[in-house]
C-alpha cells in the first residue's frame, strides 16, 4: 500500500482529497487587468516598480485584451488570478474574465464589484489594519477606507478579507478580524512588506503568527488562513527549502531571466504566466520585477510552493495533512470545492491541525 493510500484511509482525508480531485487540477495564470487604481498604498508593488509605466498608453489595449482571452484558452488555462491596478475600475474586462475562467480576484474594496454578472466571482477584499492605521497606509488617512470596504460587501458572501498585516500592529488583529466577521465575510491573512525601505523581516512576523493562531482558535469557522500556512509563511520554511527566488514556484515560464530557475531542480508550476497589463507582456513574477525575493511574504506564492511540493509531503500522516488541508483551503477560497458544507469543513480541518505539530 502505497503512503498515500494509506493517508486516504481516514475518512476526513479521504474526503477533502475527493473534493479537490473532483474539482480538477488547475493551470493558472496572473493577470493585471489594469494599470490604473483609485489608490496609491504605501509600498504597493505596482507602483513601487513601476509595473503602470509598461502600458503603452496609446495601444488598443482591449484588442490585446480580448486577443490574450482567446490565447490563453488555447493553451489550457483554466485559473486565471486578477489584479492590478484595480479590478474593479474595469468591470467590462473582469466579467470576461469571470465568463471564461475560474479565477479570484483582489480589490481594495473602495467600489462595489455588483452582483449582477459576478454572482459566484471570490473576491479578496484588501484591509491592511484597524480603520486609522488602514486609512494611514492606503490614503494618507483621508478617507475610513476599511469602513467603506465593510459596507460595500456587508453579508456578501462572495467577499472575505484578505488582510494584510504589519509586523507592529498585532495588537490590532482581534479586533480587525471581530469587525470582518460581524459583518458577514471570512478572513485569510497576508504579511505586508514595505517596499519603500521599511525593514519588515520574516522573523518579526512571530507575535502576528501567534496572534493568527489565536484568531483560529475563536474563530475556527471564519478564518481561511490554517496553522500550518501561517507557520509556513512565517518561518519561510518547508522541508529542506528555504523561501526565495531559487524555489519559488510562480514564475513567468517564458521569461528569459526566469531560465536557471527553471533549470536549477526545484519544482516549480510549468504553466504559469504573469501577464502585465498591456496583455502581451510577462514579467518575473505576480509580484515584481527586480525586488528582493526576501520582502517577499505574499500568502498566494506560498499557497503555490506548499500545494505544488506535494512529494515531500508524504513522508508521515502530519505532514500530507499539512499539504491536503493547505490545498483544500485554496480551493475553498477560491470557490472550487466546499460549496455547501463551508463552516463546518473550515472548522474541521483547523480542529484536525490543532491536535498534532507539523515538522516544516
Ligand atoms: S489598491 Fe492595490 S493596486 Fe492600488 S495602490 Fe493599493 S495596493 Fe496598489
Ligand atoms: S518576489 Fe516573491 S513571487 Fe516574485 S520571484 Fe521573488 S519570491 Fe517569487
Amino acid at each position: 500500500m502505497s503512503a498515500l493510500s494509506t493517508y486516504l484511509s481516514d475518512p476526513f482525508l479521504n474526503e477533502l482529497y475527493l473534493q479537490i480531485r473532483k474539482a480538477g487540477s488547475l493551470r493558472s495564470i496572473s493577470l493585471d487587468l489594469t494599470h490604473e487604481c483609485n489608490l496609491r498604498c504605501v509600498g504597493c508593488y505596482y507602483f513601487e516598480e513601476g509595473m503602470d509605466d509598461i502600458v503603452d498608453k496609446n495601444s488598443n489595449l482591449d484588442n490585446a485584451f480580448h486577443e490574450l482571452i482567446i490565447n490563453e484558452k488555447k493553451r489550457g488555462t483554466n485559473f486565471v488570478t486578477v489584479v492590478g491596478g484595480e479590478p474593479s475600475q474595469r468591470l467590462d474586462r473582469l466579467k470576461i474574465i469571470y465568463d471564461n475562467f475560474k479565477m479570484n480576484v483582489a480589490t481594495n474594496g473602495l467600489e462595489q464589484i455588483p452582483f449582477e454578472g459576478f454572482e459566484n466571482m471570490p473576491i479578496g477584499v484588501s484591509v491592511w489594519g484597524d480603520h486609522q492605521t488602514d486609512a494611514k497606509l492606503r490614503n494618507n488617512g483621508k478617507r475610513d477606507l476599511f469602513k467603506i470596504a465593510l459596507d460595500n460587501y456587508k453579508n456578501d458572501n462572495r467577499a472575505f478579507f484578505y488582510y494584510t498585516v504589519t509586523t507592529d500592529k498585532s495588537h490590532e488583529i482581534e479586533s480587525v478580524v471581530k469587525q470582518c466577521i460581524e459583518n458577514g465575510n471570512e478572513v485569510l491573512f497576508n504579511y505586508y512588506s514595505d517596499l519603500r525601505g521599511g525593514n519588515d523581516k520574516r522573523q518579526d512576523f512571530e507575535k502576528v503568527r501567534l496572534e493568527i493562531d489565536r484568531m483560529i482558535d475563536l474563530f475556527p469557522g471564519h478564518i481561511l488562513t490554517t496553522s500550518y500556512f501561517n507557520k509556513v509563511i512565517t518561518t519561510g520554511k518547508l522541508h529542506d527549502q528555504h523561501w526565495g527566488y531559487e524555489v519559488c514556484t510562480n514564475v513567468s515560464t517564458n521569461y528569459k531571466n526566469n531560465e536557471a530557475r527553471l533549470k536549477n531542480g526545484n519544482a516549480f508550476n510549468p504553466h504559469f504566466l504573469s501577464y502585465n497589463a498591456d496583455f502581451k507582456t510577462t514579467r518575473r513574477c505576480c509580484t515584481g520585477i527586480n525586488r528582493s525575493c526576501d520582502s517577499c511574504f505574499d500568502a498566494w506564492e506560498h499557497f503555490s510552493w506548499i500545494m505544488i511540493n506535494m512529494k515531500s509531503h508524504l513522508t508521515t500522516k502530519q505532514s500530507f495533512t499539512g499539504w491536503l488541508t493547505t490545498m483544500y483551503m485554496f480551493y475553498y477560497i477560491n470557490g472550487l470545492v466546499g460549496k455547501n458544507q463551508k463552516t463546518n469543513i473550515v472548522s474541521q480541518i483547523h480542529s484536525l491541525l490543532q491536535s498534532y505539530e507539523i515538522e516544516l
